[in-house]
């Protein structure tokens, strides 16, 4: 059908008889209203419209119909030839131009080209969106096999995974990590993840998560169930929690240490005896200089023996809890105290030392010899690592009934994903390689600073030096 949308004029009376002669069903709109009801009623294969068209301008009208019907083929019809209206009129998107002087062959030749080349352009569009359609359901088929695979790797993997969005609202949760946190038979998707599992370690764990990814954290739950867990985040979706059973290992790793206690305490006496004996071996009888120096190495070998085992009892009796011991300490004079025993291998390797006492600490109700033990073991690492001409920061401060004691030096620094590692016992981080050490240290240092309900941690980088700090409360808390 051709929908004729012009003014009454002769005109329309030409072309309304040209069409009809080759079979063209035409209609006449003689107002915009009808040519719009005429449009989304009967679908026109073709629109001819007047220059003027009832009191408007013909190719506004036009370019309005076009926005609706993007494929409907437009002829304008002008009153007479005007190269400009021809421009404005095929700039517009109209498909053609009629005007006069006005013959039936130019007519209906005109008209036929419009609806055929719109015929093209639609089948064109067809042909496309079929195409474009069959595609996508193929991808769709694949993404949706995908989907399937991935659910069921993610399902039956033995590992907990926890996904999590920009706002740590969770995304996904697998079978392991509902078991973990006792979630079965809910669907926790979708909710903030503090809102679903209420976890000490776990909030803790995603506190210090803004800080980047997190290697090895430790989840303890009551019925004595241990996890390590792992927090990496993901660009543009949010983060990763993963979860592995490590019970077994602390069972194992308590096994050892019974095992080492044991083994240490043993030890203690036989060693004592070497020791013994060394000295007297000099009492006894004259020796060569060459028998002298053999025992020097001995009694020197032995001494340092019997530190380790010292050591290895010490962090025994501290993890068993045997230390009730509790009076005012005053830091200050402990920490002064510290310094001076280190003075001369300060001296020695031309440290810089500066100390910042803060005045009017309150005291600390604990252990002198375990506080001493605690900052003589973080002042002497510095000391032992800083290289020849570097600086160390003692200070100490009080916040909020909390003592804060830093450590600050120059030295090379400790990689960050090795330093939650380095209160592990035995655990001496990948760059200090070729100074010597047990790595017992700072597990005595944390072992201590747990007892007391304190916190300690360091702040480093790789050959930026590093800064320890231990926070104790200024009174001692109730037990509970
Ligand atoms: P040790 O010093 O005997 O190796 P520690 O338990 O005292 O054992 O320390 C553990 C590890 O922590 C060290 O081996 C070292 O890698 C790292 N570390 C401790 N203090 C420092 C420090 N001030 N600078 C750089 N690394 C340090």
């Amino acid at each position: 059908m051709i929908l004729l949308a012009l003014d009454d004029s002769s005109t329309l009376g030409l072309l309304q008889r040209a069409l009809r002669a080759v079979d063209h069903e035409v209609v006449i709109a003689h107002s915009q209203a009808g040519m719009l009801e005429a449009l989304d009623e009967s679908s026109p294969a073709l629109l001819v419209i007047g220059q003027q068209f009832d009191g408007e301008n013909g190719v506004q009208i036009a370019e309005r119909q076009l926005e609706r019907f993007p494929t409907l083929p437009i002829l304008l019809f002008a009153q007479q030839d005007a190269p400009d209206l021809a421009r404005t009129a095929l700039e517009a998107g109209l498909s053609g131009y009629l005007c006069p002087p006005l013959r039936t062959d130019d007519i209906v030749h005109t008209a036929r080209r419009s609806l055929s080349r719109a015929r093209y352009l639609g089948d064109w569009i067809r042909r496309e969106v079929r195409q474009t359609t069959s595609s996508l359901e193929r991808r769709a088929q694949i993404s949706e096999s995908e989907r399937g695979r991935l659910a069921s790797i993610f399902a039956s993997i033995e590992d907990g995974v926890i996904v999590l969005d920009d706002h740590k609202k969770l995304i996904l949760i697998n079978r392991v990590a509902r078991e973990a946190f006792g979630l079965d038979g809910v669907d926790p998707t979708g909710h903030p993840i503090d809102e679903v599992i209420a976890h000490n370690d776990l909030r803790e764990l995603l506190a210090k998560s803004g800080e980047g990814a997190v290697k090895y954290y430790e989840l303890n739950f009551d019925d004595g169930r241990v996890f390590n867990a792992q927090h990496t985040p993901i660009p543009e979706i949010g983060s990763a929690i993963t979860i592995q059973d490590i019970t077994y290992l602390k069972r194992l790793d308590q096994m050892k240490n019974d095992f080492v206690h044991t083994v240490s305490h043993d030890l203690r006496s036989p060693l004592t005896a070497v020791l013994g004996y060394a000295e007297l071996v000099e009492r006894v009888g004259p020796l060569t200089e060459q028998q002298h120096e053999f025992v020097r190495r001995i009694q020197s070998s032995v001494q340092n023996i019997t530190a380790l085992v010292n050591e290895l009892l010490d962090l025994g009796r501290l993890e068993a809890g045997f230390d009730s011991r509790r009076e005012s300490v005053q830091l200050e004079s402990i920490v002064t105290y510290s310094l001076g025993q280190f003075d001369p291998l300060i001296k020695e390797k031309q440290l810089r030392l500066n100390q910042e006492v803060a005045p009017n600490m309150p005291a600390l109700r604990a252990n002198p010899i375990r506080i001493r033990q605690m900052i003589d073991n973080l002042v002497g690492n510095s000391v032992k690592y800083t290289p020849v001409g570097g600086s160390i920061t003692v200070s100490v401060r009080s916040e909020d009934n909390q003592i804060i004691f830093e450590v600050r030096d120059s030295g090379p620094g400790i990689p960050r994903d090795e330093q939650l590692r380095i209160f592990e016992k035995f655990y001496r981080a990948t760059n200090v390689a070729g100074t010597k050490g047990s790595g017992l240290g700072l597990s005595i240092v944390k072992s201590i600073v747990d007892s007391y309900h304190g916190r300690v941690w360091v702040e480093s980088d790789v050959n930026q030096g590093a800064a320890f700090f231990l926070v104790l409360p200024a009174f001692e808390p109730k037990e509970a």
